[in-house]
């Protein structure tokens, strides 16, 4: 039994008091029987861990350095930094990483790599645009992008990552893929990591994500292979975020 996991994309949005009544919010009103992260921006992650230590939410990051150890990297957040701050998790290869700051297949594995070697928790994020969706490259790409993933550092790093299905199209444009599309896609991943390892493949957590409503989250996660959410707009409300967790357990 894999336990649900709802994760919260805040990425550059609200103020150190809109995340401290948020994550606030959340902490004081979520359900203990799934995992619950949020992904606050980088500055506010220390400060909500402080606040909300001992409350059971979890945090992670958008994004970390590939770069191990430390050096003049200037602008360059470490896995080891995050590690300290209080983050749990971290999200590797979203698709506004690879859009707007060019990381490759390459890149977003050797960023995995940073995470897992610091003790952090991997989520990475695959998916393909509407353009390949439409050519029926979808496979294609998400088979890509795990492979990069998996030549360097192997299926039993795994056992401590997760996979967020996020189609291009369906992130912050209301279109949520169905029930089917996203579970055919899920099978998909798993199929292909239970070809390296079966029971790695069944215990990895596979979350959607792609404008999950209330309205669409119980119907997404009723599917066989999907094991959690990854939320970004609707993560940004209490009262939304809270409903789509009450959902999900
Ligand atoms: C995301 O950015 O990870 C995301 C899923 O966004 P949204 O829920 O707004 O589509």
């Amino acid at each position: 039994m894999r336990r649900k996991i709802v994760a919260g994309n805040w990425k550059m949005y609200g103020s150190r008091s809109m995340a401290s009544d948020l994550a606030g919010a959340i902490a004081a009103n979520m359900p203990a029987e799934i995992d619950i992260a949020v992904f606050p921006p980088l500055p506010y992650i220390a400060g909500l861990r402080a606040q909300l230590f001992g409350s059971g939410l979890q945090f992670g990051a958008q994004d970390l350095s590939e770069r191990e150890g430390q050096g003049a990297f200037t602008g360059d957040v470490s896995a080891a930094m995050l590690v300290d701050v209080g983050a749990n998790y971290v999200l590797v290869g979203h698709s506004e990483r690879r859009k707007y700051h060019g990381e490759s297949n390459e890149c977003v594995a050797r960023k995995f790599a940073a995470a897992r070697a610091a003790g952090l928790t991997p989520i990475l994020c695959v998916g393909e645009t509407r353009q390949q969706r439409d050519s029926g490259e979808t496979e294609a790409i998400i088979g890509q992008q795990l492979d990069a993933v998996l030549k360097l550092n192997g299926i039993a790093s795994f056992d401590t990552a997760l996979i967020g299905y996020e189609p291009v199209w369906a992130i912050g444009s209301g279109e949520t893929a169905t029930p089917q599309q996203a579970q055919d896609v899920h099978a998909f991943i798993r199929s292909k990591l239970e070809k390296e390892d079966i029971s790695i493949a069944r215990r990895t957590r596979l979350l959607y994500g792609g404008s999950v409503t209330t309205s669409n989250v119980a119907k997404l996660l009723a599917q066989a292979d999907i094991d959690g959410g990854l939320v970004g707009g609707a993560a940004l409300t209490a009262i939304d975020f809270l409903e789509i967790c009450a959902a999900a357990q």
